[in-house]
């Protein structure tokens, strides 16, 4: 059960919901029961509520078992984001493993980007 990941979506944002982390304390569905209901399945049904409200929910939720992304990207657009901020990450852990590690002994002719190529071209 650790890793389920559930999502919900309204068209406007996707709601992510993480049973493992959720420590029940019932602010959700006391306070926006038209969305959060454990009673229903599935129990959380954001059609036909304003999707600020859904936000301002979520982001009360004291153990973050509840987050919401946007939905404003194409699945094209956020494969090619995750690509480019893939191979950003890894070029600044790399400085930041130059500068921290600097006693070791680094293969100049190292060439990562083979390494970041892979890594990139298997997220899609
Ligand atoms: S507010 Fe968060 S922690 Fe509380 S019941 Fe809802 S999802 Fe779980």
């Amino acid at each position: 059960m650790e890793n389920i990941t559930k999502k919900y979506n309204n068209g406007e944002i996707t709601i992510v919901w993480k049973p493992a982390v959720c420590i029940h304390s019932t602010k959700c569905f006391r306070s926006l029961p038209n969305v959060f209901d454990p009673r229903k399945r599935p129990w959380i049904t954001p059609a036909g509520t304003e999707t600020n409200q859904i936000i301002e929910q979520i982001n009360q939720c004291p153990s973050g078992a509840l987050s919401y992304f946007k939905n404003e990207m194409s699945l094209p657009q956020a494969v090619e984001a995750i690509k480019i901020n893939t191979r950003q990450y890894a070029k600044r852990q790399m400085t930041w493993f130059r500068n921290r590690m600097k006693d070791w002994n680094w293969r100049e002719n190292a060439d990562l980007s083979n390494i970041i190529a892979f890594t990139t071209e298997n997220i899609a």
